[in-house]
């Protein structure tokens, strides 16, 4: 996000960029899937979703999807085509990040020093001067998220007030790359998982943006709380066969049956990531409750950064969410941000609308995420008919 944020700035005159970044050199080679709704060109396109097309309708006013839709029309076309060629389908963290830098490194009419290095919250607190403008694209363990509310006695800390987190499930991610062509619908779904037990194998499957006769599976299995505790963060799935193999074993299925039905096989390795699904959401995505509090007189005497400065939380650092919507969601507020700031509106506005936006698209997230979970948690009992009527209320 840090990344897009820098190469949609740089691109209108104004401003003097600093990006910072503590990785010397982009190596994460994880798959990610991309939503086609950025580069989309008209609201039905935009809503096309099955899943949220219609919260979609009901959160954003048409007025506001519109000016998002002429907005993205007014993106550099460099970064709409590198755009459109990662949503062909699952493509690299690192491709995606070398894209960007090559388009930042093309340069604009506002410079960017890239700065190499870790910043810690002590270094940043220091080096914020009054007018800065400060966005935080920190990922999941944010930087300034805990410190955007100005503490308050008798109050729960800021970190408490400012990040609300549910716990969707514990899983296990397998992926791997086939080298067959390869879709997998509901049916599909269904069928390769007859036969499994407690572990159900619910995959995600797409070709890879630079090659469509690769297919990336990306399965996710729903584990236990003392089976996540017990297993390593990362392994293979070798690794899974051996120590947890009623789990390996929805997974095993899976891959019997594709390579019956087609003359592929594997053609990487077996990468399993478990990992809790977190949806997450700052409270406040900016530091407006501190400028508030400046207005009135800060109440220690010094003066706090946060209260002159302007931060913002972008990507993972302001909202978190599973099931493959995190950087698209991501892309669509550092979209919206560049182009508030762009504008060169008074600040109290420009918060004012971020905080509207970034909420609208935390309820966008959530409803997606609660569907996919109900939609999953219904799927895995699909034979069990009490099962199911077990987890179904209504009303
Ligand atoms: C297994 C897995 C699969 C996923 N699959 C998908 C998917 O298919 N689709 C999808 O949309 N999302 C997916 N996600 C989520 C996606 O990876 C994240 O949403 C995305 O990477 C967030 O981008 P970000 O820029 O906000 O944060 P990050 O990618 O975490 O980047 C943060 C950057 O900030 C730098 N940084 C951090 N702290 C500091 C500091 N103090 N000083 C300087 N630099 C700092 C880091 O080095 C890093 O470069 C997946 C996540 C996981 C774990």
């Amino acid at each position: 996000m840090g990344l897009i944020m820098a190469a949609m700035l740089q691109a209108k005159p104004g401003f003097s960029i600093r990006l910072y970044e503590k990785r010397p050199t982009y190596t994460r080679t994880r798959m990610v899937k991309l939503s086609s709704y950025l580069i989309a060109d008209s609201l039905s396109a935009y809503s096309a979703d099955e899943v949220d097309g219609d919260n979609v309708a009901a959160i954003f006013d048409a007025t506001e999807l519109e000016a998002g839709l002429s907005n993205r029309r007014s993106v550099d076309p460099k970064l709409l085509s590198l755009i459109q060629s990662w949503i062909q389908g699952f493509c690299a963290l690192n491709v995606i990040e070398a894209g960007l830098s090559a388009l930042i490194e093309d340069g604009g009419p506002s410079p960017v020093e890239r700065v190499l290095g870790g910043v810690s919250l002590d270094q940043a607190l220091a080096m914020i001067a009054p007018d800065d403008i400060w966005i935080d694209c920190t990922g999941s363990n944010s930087l300034l998220r805990n410190q955007l509310l100005p503490e308050k006695v008798g109050e729960p800390s800021s970190a408490e007030r400012n990040t609300s987190t549910i716990r969707l499930e514990y899983a296990v991610n397998v992926t791997f790359l086939y080298g067959a062509p390869y879709h997998c619908n509901e049916y599909c779904k269904y069928y390769k998982n007859q036969g499994n037990g407690q572990y159900k194998f619910i995959p995600s499957v797409d070709r890879i943006a630079r090659d469509a006769g690769v297919t990336h599976v990306f399965g996710i299995i729903t584990i236990a709380a003392e089976e996540f505790a017990a297993m390593p963060p990362q392994c293979k799935g070798d690794y899974l066969r051996e120590n947890f193999p009623a789990v390996a074993a929805s997974m095993d299925r899976f891959i019997e049956q594709i390579d019956q039905e087609t003359d592929g096989k594997i053609i990487s390795d077996i990468d399993i990531v478990r990992i809790p699904l977190n949806l997450y959401h700052a409270r406040n995505a900016t530091n407006r409750e501190w400028r508030a509090e400046h207005a009135d007189g800060y109440p220690s005497g010094g003066e706090h950064p946060f209260s002159r400065a302007s931060v913002f939380l972008v990507g993972d650092s302001a909202i978190g969410s599973p099931y493959f919507q995190s950087i698209s969601l991501g892309f669509e507020c550092a979209m919206f941000l560049a182009n508030l700031l762009q504008q060169g509106i008074p600040m109290p506005e420009v918060f004012d609308r971020y905080e509207a936006r970034i909420y609208k698209q935390w309820l966008r997230v959530y409803m997606r995420s609660k569907a996919i979970k109900h939609n999953k948690d219904i799927f895995e009992q699909l034979d069990d008919t009490f099962g199911v009527l077990e987890r179904l209320k209504i009303y």
